[in-house]
């Protein structure tokens, strides 16, 4: 519908004029026509809903023609404005079917995570909103919808009543921002302020943490000026666990990181017992549960994450086991001065309140309001939902494990505690084929790692889409893939 007092109305009668001043100002014009195509956006939502209708029967990685046509993207920076529905059409053509299908039920690379649908609905609305909960004059609702997640995940984790949250786009930052709080934390408590004081002269603190720490806790722990060499590395069980009798001696200038959810063997450290010395020596316990932290919400698995609440930050994806849309990353702190204070920043255009303003809790200023996608999922879910949810995917992952198992050939190497299967073959060679060989198939796709010194298929389930017949077809194609790569 076209409203009478549109401005475009009056741009388009003005441009009539044929004034100079006004066809400078075409592109403006052109934008506000967009604003009333309701077409475009019909059209760009039907295209979204039926690829997502479509995703859980499609070959699961691109084929050859999709990765081909891909060239239909190169050309140089235009320099004429284009169609808009132009661009969607061009996008859909040849985007989509060279997108992985991530949100199906077969796909089992890295540590991903589907999509609720609910989620991506909301998304879709909250595009056109486009808020950036910098602060709370910036978006009311962005900044209301972060307190209530904020109390929602203290409560589903169970963690301290103090805890706050930042929503920051997954947990390479979410680490990065909890270890900034630990550094802020202790060095303030041994007299240093490390915002006007800086690293270099500052006192050393000490980093433990397990071998098999996720490469993005490293690479907070070298932004953050620690440096890897220092790191006191503690040995683990064969499951990647810390040995709690390996650890060292612990004291006030230690930040010990620990992991809930073993990004290759799904595995949990022991968070009671270590959390336990560390709370007694006054170190600070950072918990990387980018995954792994939800075990917390369900109640067959939460014997996983007893004692996550004696720590003092944690870091935890919504995209990946609770299916938010990306990008989501929540770092949670128990001890809000260290977090405000590590993140802090100023400036004489910043209007703060006595409502919150996001900023203070994550690197950025400006970010979207990716808050309302993760609501909207924990609303749609709920305790229970999420319970449902999260249990599938460890049932799936085990059946996984046993189906596999009963084939000669394979081989399971960890015990599958919550949605991880590492697989073997006889050699590292024909489990390395064997990989390629799944993933040319694309039936499913599963990806690759090291385990023991050791090649692995490493498969993670973790999309509420997968079910019990996804895994038996998923089976049959690693059979198959077995079969190709022992000719
Ligand atoms: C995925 C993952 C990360 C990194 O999280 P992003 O959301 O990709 O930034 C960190 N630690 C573990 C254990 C992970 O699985």
């Amino acid at each position: 519908m076209k409203s009478t007092n549109n401005p475009a109305n009056g741009l388009l009668a003005s441009q009539k004029d044929s004034n100079p001043d006004n066809r400078a100002n075409s592109i403006q014009t052109k934008m506000y026509a967009d604003v009333q195509d309701s077409s475009l956006f019909q059209a760009a939502q039907h295209l979204g809903h039926e690829y997502l209708e479509n995703i859980f029967d499609r070959n699961v990685f691109p084929s050859e023609k999709a990765l081909f046509d891909l060239k239909e993207f190169d050309e140089v920076m235009p320099t004429a404005s284009s169609d808009a529905n132009t661009i969607l059409n061009l996008l859909s053509t040849y985007g989509a079917p060279a997108t992985v299908a991530t949100l199906g039920g077969r796909y089992f690379g890295f540590v991903s995570g589907g999509a609720v649908p609910a989620g991506l609905a909301v998304k879709s609305l909250a595009t056109f909103w486009d808020q950036a909960p910098a602060m709370h004059v910036l978006s009311p609702i962005g900044s209301k919808l972060e307190s209530v997640v904020e109390t929602w995940l203290r409560d589903l984790f169970r963690l301290p009543e103090k805890t706050v949250a930042g929503f920051v786009s997954g947990t390479s930052s979410a680490n990065f921002c909890g270890l900034a709080a630990a550094r802020f934390r202790l060095l303030s408590n041994l007299g240093w302020n490390i915002n006007e004081k800086g690293l270099h002269s500052a006192p050393k603190l000490r980093i433990v943490t397990g071998a098999h720490a996720h490469s993005t806790v490293l690479k907070a722990i070298s932004l953050l000026g620690f440096g890897t060499e220092n790191i006191e590395w503690v040995a683990v069980d064969d499951q990647g666990r810390i040995l709690s009798e390996a650890l060292p001696e612990l004291d006030a200038k230690t930040i010990v990181i620990l992991q809930a959810g073993n990004v290759n063997s799904g595995s949990f450290d022991n968070f009671n017992d270590i959390c336990k010395k560390a709370n007694r020596a006054n170190a600070w316990v950072h918990i990387d549960g980018a995954f792994g932290l939800w075990a917390a919400a369900v109640d067959k698995l939460n014997h996983l994450t007893k004692g996550i609440a004696l720590a003092d930050s944690w870091a935890v994806d919504g995209h990946k086991t609770l299916n938010t849309p990306y990008d989501s990353g929540i770092v949670l702190c128990a001890d809000e001065e260290a977090i405000r204070s590590a993140l802090h920043m100023a400036g004489s255009y910043i209007v703060s309140s006595d409502q919150r303003d996001g900023m203070f809790y994550t690197p950025e200023m400006s970010r979207r309001a990716r808050v309302i996608e993760l609501w909207a999922t924990l609303k749609y879910l709920g305790k229970e939902g999420i319970d449902e949810m999260i249990y599938e995917m460890h049932q799936r992952a085990v059946q996984f494990a046993e189906e596999l198992s009963k084939i000669d050939g394979f081989t399971i190497l960890n015990d599958v505690v919550f949605n991880q299967v590492l697989v073997q073959c006889d050699t590292d060679a024909l489990t390395l084929k064997t990989m390629q060989y799944v993933q040319r198939l694309r039936d499913c796709w599963a990806g690759g790692s090291v385990w023991n010194n050791r090649k692995v298929i490493r498969v993670s389930v973790c999309s509420w889409a997968t079910t019990a017949e996804d895994i038996r077809r998923s089976v049959k194609s690693f059979q198959k893939a077995l079969l190709l790569a022992q000719k």
